[in-house]
């Protein structure tokens, strides 16, 4: 069975394109628009990989992934930031938060599918 990545992202236009990428590949794609529905989403059916946009309306993504990381159920899982400030300090906030990786929008197509994959492929090996 093919990997299962949400994505948390309130931008329609950024949504469609992680999404068009991801199916591109094969990868089964849940969506969500805010952080809430997002971690709902997460309690629900654990998915194999998620995409936490920063920037979101109400709770944003860094506060998300502090709380999900609370959940020690939790640890593992793969939360790969969106953000669109490519700026100096972002990655150490991001990786503070508790997230795996960081990637700057306007997302690099090529940047983005190594990154998945190399994060699914250290998952895949773990639970070996
Ligand atoms: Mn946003």
């Amino acid at each position: 069975m093919s990997a299962e990545i949400l994505i948390i992202e309130d931008n329609p236009l950024n949504m469609e394109l992680a999404r068009d990428l991801l199916e591109s590949r094969g990868y089964r794609v849940r969506e969500a628009i805010t952080a809430m529905e997002g971690i709902e989403a997460i309690h629900a059916s654990l998915p194999d990989l998620v995409l936490m946009d920063v920037q979101l309306p109400g709770m944003d993504g860094l506060t998300a992934t502090r709380l999900l990381r609370q959940d020690e159920n939790l640890k593992d899982l793969i939360i790969i930031a969106l953000t669109a400030h490519a700026m100096k300090g972002d990655e150490q906030k991001v990786m503070e938060a508790g997230c795996n990786g960081y990637m700057s929008k306007p997302i690099n197509t090529r940047l983005f599918h190594a990154m998945i994959a190399r994060f699914l492929q250290e998952k895949a090996a773990k639970s070996q």
